[in-house]
């Protein structure tokens, strides 16, 4: 997505050779501008799909999922964080290892929103390691959903997630890919 590519060049800033920081667009401020670009490019590439429900992950994919589900007619749920839980019986449960945090976060979602029979789009901001996305999927399984595909804004290539995913089955579009983050230099795959 060419908008999306030229934001990054603009105001991307590259904190290392794994992590860059898109602060002012997607992480911390949003653009709604191209927040609404993002979300009809998702639901045009996921429109045969037959989705009833986006998913994602608080709180950085709720603008893009929020977007693409609306486009798309279905609510979107966000998956919540917390650090360690009582247990309880209402909710899914899935642990979640973020190696720009370096900390295991709980990632919960009420039985309520998703249930068996659910065609599931998962959403998120960026793709690395792909232990989100995975937690997610491992969340929709537990419900006894499936899930149809996996859209990701800014996927890092170089990392491992998005083989990952693939391997595992899943359809993973991403709409930005990121080949290298070398010498502060943002490449492109394509
Ligand atoms: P993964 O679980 O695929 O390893 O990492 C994805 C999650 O980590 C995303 O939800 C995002 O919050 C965060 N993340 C991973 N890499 C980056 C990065 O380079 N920049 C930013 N801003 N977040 C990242």
């Amino acid at each position: 997505m060419e908008a999306l590519k030229k934001k990054i060049l603009e105001e991307g800033v590259v904190l290392s050779d794994e992590v860059l920081k898109v602060d002012s667009f997607l992480n911390h401020q949003i653009d709604p501008v191209l927040m609404e670009h993002i979300g009809t490019e998702f639901a045009r590439r996921f429109a045969e799909e037959k989705i009833t429900k986006v998913l994602t992950i608080e709180s950085s994919g709720i603008a893009p999922a929020l977007i693409t589900a609306r486009e798309l007619g279905v609510p979107v749920i966000f998956a919540r964080k917390q650090k360690s839980l009582t247990l309880k019986n209402d909710i899914y449960v899935e642990k979640v290892y973020s190696f720009t945090k370096q900390s295991t976060n709980e990632i919960t979602i009420s039985k309520q929103f998703l249930v068996s029979g659910d065609r599931v789009l998962i959403i998120d901001d960026f793709l690395a390691r792909g232990e989100a996305s995975l937690g997610l999927c491992r969340l929709v399984e537990k419900a006894g959903a499936t899930v149809v595909g996996i859209g990701i804004v800014i996927e890092k290539s170089f990392q491992n997630g998005v083989n990952k995913l693939k391997e595992a089955g899943f359809r993973v579009e991403s709409l930005a890919r990121i080949a290298s983050l070398h010498q502060n230099q943002i490449q492109f795959a394509e």
